[in-house]
């Protein structure tokens, strides 16, 4: 490893660092962690569900911050599926297929066959606000446009969409930076 390269790995473990929270507020679902970042542990990431306590045991920063959105991504899939099957319940609206992914841009999309992708970061959304999303996304196995038919349909489940949608909007800019950095290329 030439100085250069060493040079920016030191750079980028350093910005990387700074971005590891010391806590996790998960409002969607109501849970709230502490995360301590323990480099010289080397054990990976260590969840501990009795004291809601996270605790990070990577040497490079930036694998612990890949860590943490991979578990982000574990915490979305203990909870939306079950979420999006009872609000297709509640406005009668089937899908075929579940996907949560960390995502940068989206928050939710449906395929054509009926596949709904959830982004993990709705966790960090107000419950109504995540809703808002799944409502939006079954709407869509209906209309798959943003027609008039297809907003008079998402106003039917969820009157408040409007609100919901521009609450989104201001949260999406406060998201937490470990969440939005890309810590593998190509992911
Ligand atoms: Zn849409």
């Amino acid at each position: 490893m030439g100085m250069f390269d060493w040079i920016v790995r030191a750079g980028i473990q350093d910005a990387s660092a700074q971005l590891l929270p010391q806590r996790i507020d998960l409002p969607a679902v109501d849970s709230n962690w502490t995360v301590e970042w323990r480099p010289e542990r080397n054990a990976g990431l260590d969840c501990s569900r009795a004291s809601n306590h996270i605790t990070l045991g990577h040497t490079h920063a930036l694998d612990a911050v890949s860590n943490l959105q991979h578990w982000l991504k574990l915490e979305a899939r203990r909870h939306l599926p079950d979420w999006l099957a009872v609000v297709a319940e509640d406005t009668g609206h089937r899908y075929q297929r579940v996907s949560v992914r960390l995502q940068r841009g989206r928050w939710g999309s449906c395929s054509s066959r009926g596949t709904i992708s959830l982004n993990a970061k709705l966790l960090m959304l107000p419950p109504d606000a995540v809703r808002y999303v799944l409502v939006h996304e079954l709407c869509h196995t209906l209309h798959m446009n943003h027609s008039a038919a297809f907003w008079a349909e998402v106003t039917r489940h969820q009157p408040d969409w409007r609100q919901q949608a521009r609450h989104i909007r201001t949260l999406h800019r406060g998201l937490p930076a470990w969440t939005q950095v890309a810590t593998r290329p190509g992911k």
